[in-house]
């Protein structure tokens, strides 16, 4: 008979659970068999009684989950035209690396919601083998889409509630952990993200195929009337949450974004009394130019822009102040439970590993930073439908646990200063900054 390993201690200076308000300071987590324990105050003798990862200088959290990513994308600039002229095995190559860069951020658990063919799901087979390290991954594979709809490239096309079952069915017997589908149009050429792609019938037989075999559904709302279809479809998730109309014109454009955010009041109230999950993708493509602008601006003083980069500038800040506003409206409408911050990293050139973007913007729209913490941790968990096991520090879950050492709850972006990153109870990742003794 096997023996029980030793148990693992992490000692935290301070502990944010995903669960409290508050944080904790001065514990430790006690690992056995990857999961946590028990989580107790710290008491000196343990650091002689055994192996301890000491953190009492550190914050400790629950590993990072990101319910919304694109691995086999390169997140460098492209568009997704670009992107797609390459074979598969690229895009697996690809999917290895930017995993890595994940896990090395300090998500643990990732959603990844749309690659093409099968080969997400030969990455997380290799991954299951030890053959690489990652996240824990959830994978949709190829999305649900009309014939030329947003991702249709991934070759997951179908037309009228027939062709989705269908669809749905082969992918669940490939291996799929959730469905994903394009209510709305997108960053695709050819497509309009203002514009529905699929009616309530539709996306309703996508709700009954994928609850059928115990799947969630979660889809791309880019279009105020696919939020009203998916609403209506009873869906468990939406991505995106955003209000376009049919004759918007939204460029992704690499100088900065440029397209204010919308908003419909009676369309979100409708989302908020669905019950529905909400995950918002807030810095969305153009963001890495806006905030280089922005430091400029502030390292160097406001005569170190040229009129064109303070007008961009200017168009940036004036679209996050509108992403954030919609944050402030779905936390008026009691949606605070069900927001969900992901990155959608991947596509153009929304970056790996850069979730604290995301948070920084809800926080500007009224999310505490720790409310922010646990919209990408605990909350995410739950749309995900993986809350039993990992988003939260608490007696029974997986051992998933990220080391900071600046506090996130004084700013957000302190996430970036990444000590530790542990998977199950093993270290995974680790800076200079090793403190075990
Ligand atoms: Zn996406």
């Amino acid at each position: 008979m096997a023996r029980a390993a030793r148990p693992t201690f992490i000692r935290a200076g301070q502990l944010i659970d995903g669960v409290a308000v508050e944080p904790r300071t001065n514990v430790v987590l006690r690992i056995e068999d990857g999961k946590i324990a028990s989580v107790e105050p710290w008491r000196d003798a343990l650091s002689v009684e055994a192996a301890v990862h000491d953190y009492s200088e550190h914050t400790v959290l629950p590993g990072l989950v990101d319910a919304h990513c694109h691995l086999t994308l390169l997140g460098a600039g492209l568009t997704y035209e670009q992107e797609i002229g390459v074979d598969d095995e690229f895009m697996a190559v690809a999917a290895v690396h930017n995993a890595g860069v994940m896990l090395r951020s300090g998500v643990t658990t990732l959603r990844d919601n749309g690659a093409r063919h099968g080969i997400m799901f030969a990455v997380r087979e290799a991954m299951n083998h030890g053959l690489l390290l990652g996240p824990r991954m959830l994978i949709a594979g190829r999305p649900i889409t009309p014939t030329g709809g947003h991702f249709h490239w991934c070759g997951g096309a179908a037309d009228g509630v027939e062709e989705i079952r269908r669809q749905i069915r082969r992918l669940v017997q490939e291996g799929a952990d959730h469905i994903k589908i394009m209510a709305s149009g997108g960053g695709t050429a050819g497509t309009n993200p203002g514009l529905p792609s699929y009616d309530v019938a539709e996306l309703r037989s996508a709700v009954d195929a994928a609850h059928h075999y115990g799947r969630l559904t979660t889809a791309h709302c880019r279009a105020t009337r696919s939020i009203a279809n998916a609403v209506e479809a009873r869906l468990d998730c939406i991505e995106h949450a955003e209000f376009n109309e049919p004759a918007d014109l939204i460029q992704h454009v690499a100088e900065g974004p440029t397209h204010r955010a919308r908003w419909d009041g009676d369309v979100a109230r409708r989302l908020a009394d669905s019950g529905m999950f909400a995950s918002l993708t807030l810095p969305g493509s153009g963001y890495v130019a806006y905030r280089e602008l922005l430091e400029r601006q502030s390292l160097i003083g406001s005569d170190a822009l040229s009129a064109d980069q303070q007008g961009a500038l200017d168009r940036g800040g004036a679209v996050m102040d509108s992403r954030a506003d919609n944050v402030r409206r779905f936390l008026d409408l009691g949606m605070l439970p069900r927001l969900v911050v992901s990155s959608d990293a991947g596509p153009f050139d929304i970056e790996f590993g850069k979730l604290y973007q995301g948070l920084e913007v809800a926080v500007a729209g009224g999310m505490s930073p720790m409310q922010a913490l646990q919209a990408c941790t605990r909350v995410a968990a739950e749309a995900c439908g993986v809350r039993d096991h990992v988003g939260t520090l608490e007696a029974g879950k997986q051992g998933d646990v990220l080391v900071v050492r600046s506090n996130p709850l004084d700013d957000v972006r302190n996430l970036r200063t990444v000590v530790a990153v542990f998977k199950a109870g093993r270290i995974v990742h680790q800076t200079a900054e090793r403190t075990t003794i």
